[in-house]
């Protein structure tokens, strides 16, 4: 028993402020376990609006995959949520060392509300009740950034901001693939280090996911209708391509 929801499908500035797509991050149940990664702006009314609804203090974890504001936004306000105001000791944190310390995303007195506080590292494994997931090496993106491994049934790779690297298709071989995608095309010497549809077509084509699922759109991908995008990614590479949509769900066992 388990599923994926998308609370937003947002990437990078102007999508987010202009909200185009929501940019709440991505909620993951699992039997009773429930992970929150990546709460953007807006995680906490998405949560609250979504049918049915999901209430933040029944998660056990909050992860953040790097500090960037579209990745953390709302994390405060989602550890207060998770600690019923902070009253409630309970819940663990993830994150990279540098969205904890000098300049940290989270709140210092906010950080004193959760259980445990456990620092995402390179090729490291965790677990938080009955979800179990791993990282690999550190990504190419401006802040420390790591993506995940699901050790779930199916397995889910969450492959998010980085620039593309040769090893890149190589980490990530879950059977359900969701892809951080910003741009439809490449631009040469990009001084925000995000994925295109180009680097998507190398990681399917080496990776071979089961399903891939594409997020974390800008603004070229949202001109071209990411739906359309996915339909000839599916066509072109003979492989399951769906776009995500704000509010999402994917029902593990229906993959
Ligand atoms: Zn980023």
């Amino acid at each position: 028993m388990g599923f994926i929801k998308f609370l937003g499908t947002a990437g990078a500035r102007f999508v987010v402020m202009r909200q185009f797509r929501a940019s709440g991050g991505v909620w993951i149940s699992v039997g009773k376990t429930n992970l929150y990664i990546d709460p953007g702006p807006g995680a906490l009314v998405r949560c609250l609006n979504s049918k049915p609804k999901l209430d933040p203090s029944t998660l056990d974890g909050i992860l953040l995959t790097h500090k960037h504001l579209d990745h953390s936004g709302d994390v405060n306000v989602m550890i207060e949520a998770m600690t019923e105001g902070g009253f409630k000791k309970r819940g663990v944190l993830f994150a990279p060392k540098d969205a904890l310390e000098e300049d940290s995303v989270v709140l210092k007195y906010v950080q004193a509300f959760v259980e445990k506080i456990e620092v995402l590292g390179e090729n490291s494994e965790f677990r938080i009740g009955e979800i179990r997931f791993s990282t690999t090496q550190k990504h190419r993106h401006q802040v420390e950034t790591y993506g995940l491994n699901f050790g779930t049934s199916p397995t889910i790779s969450f492959i998010t901001d980085t620039k593309f690297f040769p090893e890149l298709p190589d980490l990530y071989l879950g059977e359900i693939l969701v892809i951080h995608v910003v741009r439809l095309k490449p631009i040469g010497d990009d001084p925000i280090e995000h994925l295109s549809i180009e680097d998507v077509k190398n990681i399917i084509r080496k990776a071979k996911p089961k399903l891939t699922v594409l997020t974390h759109f800008g603004m070229t991908m949202i001109q071209a209708k990411p739906w359309v995008v996915a339909a000839e990614l599916e066509k072109e590479l003979g492989s399951k391509v769906i776009a995500a949509s704000d509010g999402l769900k994917l029902d593990l066992e229906e993959v």
